[in-house]
């Protein structure tokens, strides 16, 4: 179960007060995903950058982990306002969204900065969450599947079957995300099942099966039990919701 806070919230004295509350509200409900916790949920938040090392500081003993909504691909130099991923690395963040679509939109992030991305963060030893996800627009034509497959086909490029060990991927139908539409739970259902023959026809069955699809778009904890109660939905990558600690903690502990 994913948090991203997006650009919120304003200060760092609130980043800190919502990661408290969330801290003390999971207490021990949480715990990393390991050989004697097979059966935890795991756990991470996005910060905005500036904010990752106070909340991570706050947040690590409740067992949730760090992520960073983003990072440029080049390694160092003269890249305003941009950081690398050994910056992030540094700070102990482990996951890194790539291809959100607010990036894609507002940020022109394209399939080829975002192939880059991935690249970067998976040799950096870091695990990447790749965002994709169809338009108002071509969910209305009817080409959802064609344009997640052409997503993770060019995003995925020289991704290894090996490196597809680290990679989470997040299916984030544009019209749902920030709306209240959430997307129905057996059509989410059904894209994710045809992710993993896309994903099997680039690898092999393993690497389909063992993938793990994160939903995401208006989750909350209304819809968050039915959607976790699909075969192929593996988790949530939660926006607004992950801003209120009593939501996200719902949402952490869906029931199914
Ligand atoms: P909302 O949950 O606010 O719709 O945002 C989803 C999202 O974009 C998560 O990355």
């Amino acid at each position: 179960m994913a948090g991203n806070w997006k650009m919120n919230p304003a200060t760092e004295q609130d980043a800190m007060d919502l990661s408290e509350s969330l801290t003390k509200l999971l207490g021990d409900e949480t715990c990393p995903i390991d050989d004697e916790n097979p059966l935890c949920t795991e756990v991470v938040v996005f910060p905005p950058h500036p904010f990752i090392s106070k909340v991570k500081e706050v947040v690590e003993d409740a067992g949730i982990t760090i992520g960073a909504q983003s990072i440029y691909f080049e390694d160092k130099g003269a890249y305003t306002g941009s950081v690398s991923a050994s910056m992030v690395k540094s700070l102990g963040c482990e996951y890194i969204l790539c291809g959100h679509s607010e990036r894609r939109q507002t940020f022109g992030d394209d399939d080829q900065a975002i192939n880059r991305k991935v690249l970067k963060v998976l040799d950096s030893g870091m695990k990447p969450i790749l965002c994709i996800g169809e338009s108002k627009a071509e969910y209305d034509l009817n080409i959802k599947n064609e344009v997640c497959a052409m997503q993770l086909s060019k995003d995925l490029a020289n991704v290894t079957k090996e490196q597809m060990k680290e990679v989470v991927i997040a299916y984030e139908p544009v019209w749902a995300i920030g709306t209240g539409l959430v997307c129905a739970a057996g059509d989410a259902n059904e894209t994710h099942a045809f992710l993993r023959t896309v994903l099997a026809r680039m690898y092999d069955d393993d690497v389909a099966q063992e993938t793990r699809i994160q939903y995401g778009g208006s989750v909350t904890p209304d819809s968050v039990d039915e959607l976790m109660a699909m075969p192929e939905i593996d988790g949530c990558l939660v926006g607004g919701a992950s801003l209120d600690a009593d939501k996200f903690g719902r949402i952490i502990n869906f029931k199914t």
